[in-house]
């Protein structure tokens, strides 16, 4: 005689690491059956990283506050560590699960892990409910009047700003009051023994005051005056409706830079192409120059030009660049040096600690020319100019340049007046020849 299986359904936590304002979490709180929260260290994209990965490190830090506040209700986070095929697998096998409630994640590999889990919870009489979360507006919710997606910033963020009021719904943490968590205590593992090791670095918290004086300082790397949400909304850990109600009273510059966000992440959605090829795909043959030596010396910000270098060094010892830098370093590596802007991307992911797919892609096919609303080839960023700009007094380039000395700095590998002339010609003749 078999056993009957507890009845419940469950929430699954994946980038949405947060109680309050959660819209997935609230819905399944409402559905009437205990819920059991859940989270999965996904090994398909854990094996690829180092085992004190920061982001592992923040992730389960996160998890461990949600877990104390779960104590109120007397409930506990379900934490497992393998491929989601075979943990629902096993759960299917402990559990009656009626439904699965979740957030959706529009990145490509996401979509396909969800349809494979939809499909198995389908064959057990159970499926897998998603909601819009991440964003303020999901993709295909923001389109031209043909109903095609936008490609252009501007008229998206236009039309993104006319909907806006109606697809922004902060619901809080009503629903955490119906309190229909499953009740049991689960103390976590510890990081080492879910195999990973602690990271020596740390994800910053954010800082909202900043979003105020925003419009003057963001420009300046030293002192930075932007706010370090990236982690925070990569992961959820804040709420993204939370962030544009306090952006929408207070500062439009920020609140376009969150719209930035939101278009990347649709244009990623729209056209998956970009994750492997250029969004315009006549860049996809340019004859990159590539050299090994120069890419080896950009990753270890040994080129002789300050800024560049400093924002190498800042990268590769904290996980974050500014913005600004982020522009100047990108902009050096695909113009400068001809080296293919897929080269940066990547590095950049296993650096960043805000590492979004959707907008890292975006912002280095920007920065090379051969995305969508990219700067034009031949707007080449003078590194010279951009410091004289942004960092007039050297604070930036000190902070992470600490011997730094105008006349005594390593020389340039590229001549800029040169590498720009050289970029351009190269640009020109392969849009001639395609
Ligand atoms: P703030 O300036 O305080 O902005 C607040 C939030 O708005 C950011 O956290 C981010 O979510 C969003 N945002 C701001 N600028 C942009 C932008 N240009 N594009 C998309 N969203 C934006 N951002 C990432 O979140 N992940 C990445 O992997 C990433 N890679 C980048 C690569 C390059 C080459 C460049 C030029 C930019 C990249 N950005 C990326 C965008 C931007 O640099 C970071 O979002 C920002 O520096 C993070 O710091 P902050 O949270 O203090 O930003």
């Amino acid at each position: 005689m078999s056993v009957a299986l507890m009845k419940v359904n469950f929430f699954w936590f994946r980038r949405d690491l947060r109680l309050n304002d959660n819209t997935g979490l609230t819905q399944a709180l409402a559905d009437g059956l205990p819920v059991i929260p859940l989270f999965i260290f996904d090994e398909n994209i854990t094996s690829r990283l180092p085992l004190d990965d920061v982001r592992i490190t923040f992730i389960y830090r996160q998890l461990k506050t949600i877990n104390l506040e779960l104590d109120i209700y007397k409930s506990s986070i379900l934490l497992k560590k393998g491929t989601p095929d075979a943990i629902w697998h096993s759960l299917l096998a402990e559990y009656d699960i009626n439904k699965v409630f979740a957030n959706t994640d529009y990145e490509p590999y996401s979509i396909k892990r969800d349809r494979s889990i939809q499909s198995l919870l389908q064959q057990h009489a159970s499926k897998l409910v998603l909601f819009n979360d991440h964003l303020i507006a999901a993709p295909g919710e923001v389109l031209k009047k043909d109903n095609k997606p936008y490609t252009v910033f501007t008229p998206f963020k236009n039309q993104w700003l006319l909907q806006m009021p109606e697809l922004l719904t902060y619901v809080g943490n009503q629903a955490l009051s119906t309190n229909n968590f499953h009740k049991f205590n689960n103390p976590l593992p510890s990081l080492n023994t879910l195999g990973f090791q602690e990271s020596h670095l740390r994800v910053e918290p954010y800082k909202t005051e900043n979003i105020a004086g925003y419009a003057n300082a963001r420009d300046n790397p030293e002192p930075d005056g932007t706010t370090r949400l990236g982690p925070h909304l990569r992961y959820g850990t804040v709420s993204i409706r939370e962030i544009v109600e306090t952006a929408k009273q207070t500062d439009p510059v920020f609140l376009n830079e969150l719209i930035w966000r939101e278009f990347f992440m649709h244009i990623l959605s729209h056209f998956p192409h970009v994750e492997h090829e250029s969004f315009q795909k006549k860049y996809n043959t340019m004859a990159w120059r590539n050299h090994q030596d120069e890419f080896a010396l950009w990753c270890r910000g040994e080129t002789g030009y300050p800024i560049v270098d400093a924002g190498m060094k800042q990268l590769n010892k904290t996980g974050y660049m500014h913005n600004r830098i982020r522009m100047i370093t990108a902009g050096f590596l695909c113009k400068d040096l001809l080296i293919d802007w897929r080269w940066g991307e990547t590095y950049f992911a296993e650096k960043l600690l805000d590492y979004e797919l959707s907008s890292n892609n975006g912002n280095w096919q920007w920065a090379s020319g051969t995305g969508c609303d990219a700067a034009p080839y031949f707007r080449v960023f003078n590194p010279a100019t951009q410091q004289k700009r942004f960092d007039p007094q050297h604070l930036y380039i000190k902070k992470w340049i600490p011997d730094y000395s105008p006349s005594r700095y390593i020389k340039p590998i590229v001549d800029h007046k040169i590498a720009r002339e050289r970029a351009i010609a190269t640009y020109k003749n392969h849009l001639l020849n395609l």
